[in-house]
C-alpha cells in the first residue's frame, strides 16, 4: 500500500505514494481536520480544490453524534460528506482519556478546551473508558474493539488503534504501564480487525513512551513487530519543540530500522516549522487543527519566519490595508484581491465570510509547503529547500 518513490540522501526524509480504498496519496502530506464530518467552512469539494488527497475525521464525536449506525445507513462517512477520496479516523483514544487528561489536550494541541465538550470518565479499565456522553449525558463505552467496530462502520480508509494518549505531566512509571496497555490494545484491535473488519481498510498502529528515550523505541519496536499496515506517532511530545523533535527521531530512527517500508504518521503536529522539521525526520503524514484553527481566529499563515509564519488580522493596524493576505499566492481568497482592511472589518463583524476565506488560504499555503517539501527530495535537495522556507521564502507548491 506504500511506495517509496525518493528518499533523501542526509536525512530520513522520503517521497512516497500511499495507495489507499479511494485513492493514491502523494507524501509528504497535510490531511486537514473533518473532525465532525466537514473542514469547518469548507465543503469537500473546495477541500480537494485545494490540492489534498487525505482528510482526517474523528471516531469519538461521530460516535456520539450524529452516530456510526446513522452513518452507515446513510452510505458511509465518504457518501455522507461527498468526499471520494481517502479518508482516515483517529481511534477516539486521544478524546476519551483527554476528558480525564484534562491538560493533555492542552499540551498537545496547544490551546484549552471547550467546556461542553469535555464530557466525564465514569472508570477506565483493560477493556476500555466508560464515560458522559458532552452530546446527552447517556453513559458510553469505547473500547479497542468497539473502536475499530465504528471505525469500521464509518467505512475509512485508514482506521488508528485505539491507544491511550499517555499525558505530559506523568511519572515514568505511569508511561510504562499505560504504553504496554496500548500494546496490547493494538493486539486486540488487529484480532478484531482480521476477523470483522473491512478487508480494504488500513490499519495503523500507534507508538506511545511519552518523553522517554528507552520506552518510545520499546513502542517503535512492538509496534513495528504487529501486522499493521502502518505506524502513527502519539501521544506527548515533550515540553518544547526542540524536545518534541528529538522524541520523534526517537521514534522515526527506530521505525527506520525496523519498519522503512511501512508509511508514518504524526499526530497533532502542524506548524510551520514543525512540518518541515518532521519531514526531514521522515515523518509521512500529519494532521492537525492548527492551519484551520488559526484561520477561524483570525490568523493568517504567511511566509515570516520571525513572526512564527503568522500574521493577525484582527489587529486594528490592518483597518486601512490594500494588501492581499499574500501578495502572489494563488488561493482564491487571494487570487481574487480581498484586502487585508476589508478580512479585518468582516472579521471584527464576525462575518462568516473571513473565516472561509482565512481558511481557505492557509490550507492552501499549507498544501503548497508540502508540495515544496515533496519535489525537494525528488530532486534531491530536500536540505536546500528547508532551508528557504525557514528562511521565509514563500512556498510555489513546485510539485503541482
Ligand atoms: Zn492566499
Amino acid at each position: 500500500m506504500f511506495t517509496v518513490r525518493a528518499q533523501c540522501a542526509n536525512s530520513l526524509g522520503r517521497a512516497g505514494t500511499l495507495k489507499l480504498a479511494h485513492g493514491r496519496v502523494r507524501t509528504p502530506a497535510f490531511v486537514p481536520l473533518a473532525t465532525r464530518g466537514a473542514v469547518k467552512g469548507l465543503d469537500a469539494q473546495e477541500v480537494a480544490g485545494l490540492g489534498y488527497e487525505l482528510i482526517l475525521a474523528n471516531t469519538f464525536h461521530l460516535m456520539l453524534a450524529p452516530g456510526a449506525e446513522l452513518v452507515q445507513e446513510l452510505g458511509g462517512l465518504h457518501e455522507l460528506m461527498r468526499w471520494s477520496g481517502p479518508i482516515i479516523t483517529d481511534s477516539g483514544g486521544f478524546q476519551v482519556f483527554s476528558m480525564g487528561h484534562g491538560a493533555v489536550a492542552d499540551e498537545i494541541k496547544g490551546r484549552g478546551r471547550r467546556r461542553e465538550e469535555e464530557g466525564r470518565i465514569l472508570s477506565i479499565d483493560e477493556d476500555g473508558v466508560r464515560f458522559r456522553s458532552y452530546v446527552d449525558g447517556r453513559e458510553r463505552f469505547l473500547g479497542p474493539e468497539g473502536s475499530m467496530a465504528v471505525q469500521a462502520a464509518l467505512g475509512s480508509d485508514i482506521a488508528l488503534t485505539f491507544d491511550e494518549c499517555t499525558p505530559f505531566h506523568v511519572t515514568r512509571e505511569y508511561t510504562e504501564r499505560s504504553t504496554a496497555r496500548t500494546h496490547r490494545w493494538l493486539s486486540r484491535c488487529l484480532r478484531w480487525h482480521e476477523e470483522h473488519g473491512p478487508k480494504q481498510q488500513a490499519v495503523y498502529g500507534i507508538v506511545q513512551g511519552g518523553v522517554e528515550q528507552d520506552l518510545r523505541r520499546e513502542s517503535a519496536q512492538a509496534v513495528a513487530a504487529s501486522r499493521c499496515d502502518g505506524i502513527a506517532i502519539g501521544g506527548s511530545l515533550g515540553r518544547d519543540k526542540s524536545q518534541m523533535h528529538e522524541v520523534v527521531s526517537w521514534a522515526t530512527g527506530e521505525l527506520e530500522r525496523q519498519a522503512p517500508s511501512r508509511p508514518r504518521h504524526l499526530l497533532g503536529i502542524g506548524e510551520i516549522d514543525d512540518l518541515i522539521a518532521c519531514v526531514e525526520l521522515g515523518v509521512d503524514t500529519f494532521d492537525c487543527a492548527v492551519p484551520t484553527r488559526l484561520g477561524r481566529h483570525g490568523v493568517a499563515l504567511v511566509p515570516e519566519p520571525q513572526a512564527r509564519w503568522r500574521v493577525d488580522l484582527f489587529k486594528g493596524r490592518w483597518s486601512h490595508s490594500r494588501e492581499p493576505i499574500l501578495e502572489g499566492c494563488p488561493c482564491p481568497a487571494c487570487a481574487r484581491g480581498y484586502s487585508r482592511a476589508y478580512l479585518h472589518y468582516l472579521l471584527r463583524a464576525h462575518e462568516l465570510t473571513a473565516v472561509r476565506l482565512l481558511t481557505i488560504h492557509n490550507l492552501s499555503f499549507v498544501a503548497r509547503l508540502m508540495g515544496d517539501l515533496r519535489a525537494g527530495i525528488e530532486a534531491g535537495r530536500l536540505a536546500e529547500v528547508a532551508a528557504a522556507l525557514r528562511a521565509g521564502a514563500a512556498p510555489q507548491d513546485s510539485a503541482a
